[in-house]
């Protein structure tokens, strides 16, 4: 077993901002700090959205500033400079393309061109290991939602259907050619079933070999831990690799309130005592089976992590197995994905890019994720905080 005896903790902030200049250091804490105003967090999301209505350049003010924090850069080119500084940290990515609910025909297209652009990029690069997609991203968010409702498709709805498949397939493919590996986020409860099937189907096409094409597992969901049971027995009976990464979900209250709305029971475990409970027991399942299942442990949460590692502890199974990734999001966690990579585990980040303007509502869903003193954001400010007065700067 290799390198097991190294004792892994989080709170390390020189690994974790090794990479950081003093004055990196110091922005990236103003910049927190600045979020955690709810008043002028809203603030600046009015302003932008205002400026963004009105034309206004606000690439000049957004980008050294929110975009450089959670974003790896505008274009590929510019992302790869990023992503080498990961690299050069034993930390690798995912280059998410970060332009989300996009529904005219030509978005789909070029979201399509652009992720298999990523995935080529990857060949060349080998910090890139592969790229996350958003199953809607890839034709209408509706036609997912019809499909899982089992309605009958007219010609047309048939032809755009088939074209997403198509779509989906053929990064799928790229991805395969490429050495590389594509996430299949996942989303709102009324399209994953249908998502779940094509992604059942890319794997079984694709995972003979090796783990090339990922569901995701989303532990918030009551009924979860039993699909992914049934996930694992469907892979070893067909054959196939299962991908899994596993997250614990992002969109409770929109799932609680549509529930509610329509009169229907939460799919939404009662508590977030119960979420976690989950999400570590999806983790250990997944590690028990590592022969057969690839796994991405998906959090920002510390003691899942660590809960993780010793699962692997347990099993005897090396830090860097090839079949267990951990992964956070750019510009979140760094104490964790940092310390991680430093005691060799499969360190990954993932890494946003795209134009300023098109990435503001990922931003903006950043802000407001690191906008309570008492959730991510003061983990986050803290640790900033512990590193600079470590520093003495
Ligand atoms: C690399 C990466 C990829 C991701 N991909 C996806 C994806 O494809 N799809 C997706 O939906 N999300 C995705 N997420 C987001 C993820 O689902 C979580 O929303 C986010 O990571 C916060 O959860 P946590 O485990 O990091 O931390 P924690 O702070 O420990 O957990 C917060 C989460 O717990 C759950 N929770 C909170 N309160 C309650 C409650 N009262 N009852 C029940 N549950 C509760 C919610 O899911 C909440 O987001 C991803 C996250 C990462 C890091």
């Amino acid at each position: 077993m290799e390198n097991q005896t190294k004792k892994l903790s989080f709170d390390n902030t020189k690994i974790a901002f090794k990479h950081y200049s003093d004055s990196q250091l110091k922005k990236s804490y103003r910049i927190f700090k600045l979020l955690g105003y709810e008043i002028l967090n809203d603030f600046g999301v009015t302003l932008t959205e205002f400026a963004l209505s009105m034309n206004l350049p606000i690439t000049p003010i957004v980008k050294p500033l929110v975009f450089s924090i959670f974003c790896g850069g505008e274009t590929l080119e510019e992302t790869k400079k990023t992503a080498k500084i990961l690299s050069d940290r034993n930390v690798r990515c995912f280059l998410n393309y970060g332009v989300e609910a996009i529904s005219s025909l030509d978005g789909i297209e070029h979201t399509t061109a652009v992720n298999i652009e990523a995935l080529n990029f990857s060949k060349d690069n080998d910090g890139i290991i592969g790229i996350p997609c958003k199953p809607s991203s890839f034709g209408k968010f509706e036609l997912l939602r019809l499909k899982q409702l089992g309605t009958k498709f007219n010609k047309e709805q048939q032809k755009q259907f088939d074209d997403m498949l198509q779509r989906m397939d053929l990064i799928c493919q790229t991805a395969s050619q490429n050495g590389a590996k594509v996430y299949w986020d996942s989303e709102e409860t009324w399209v994953q079933e249908a998502i779940n099937d094509i992604v059942d189907d890319l794997m079984e096409k694709y995972n003979r070999e090796r783990p090339v094409v990922y569901n995701t597992f989303q532990m918030y969901i009551h009924f979860k831990y039993n699909f992914l049971q049934n996930s694992i027995s469907r892979a070893q009976e067909k054959g196939y690799i299962l991908g899994a990464k596993v997250v614990r979900g992002a969109y409770m209250e929109k799932e609680r309130e549509t529930a509610a709305k329509e009169n229907r029971k939460d799919p939404i475990h009662k508590t977030k005592a119960d979420t976690d409970e989950d999400y570590d027991k999806a983790i250990a399942l997944c590690i028990k089976n590592i022969k057969k299942v690839s796994v991405c442990v998906a959090t920002h949460n510390e003691e899942s992590n660590i809960k993780a590692t010793k699962q692997m502890e347990s099993f005897n199974i090396d830090k860097n197995h090839k079949n267990v990734h951990f992964s956070q999001l750019y510009g979140m966690g760094d104490h964790i994905t940092f310390n991680l990579a430093d005691n060799a585990y499969n360190a990954t980040k993932y890494l946003p890019f795209g134009p300023v303007k098109e990435v503001i509502p990922y931003l903006i869903r950043r802000a407001d994720e690191n906008s309570s003193v008492d959730g991510q954001m003061g983990r986050e400010l803290s640790m900033l905080k512990k590193e600079i007065k470590r520093r003495k700067i």
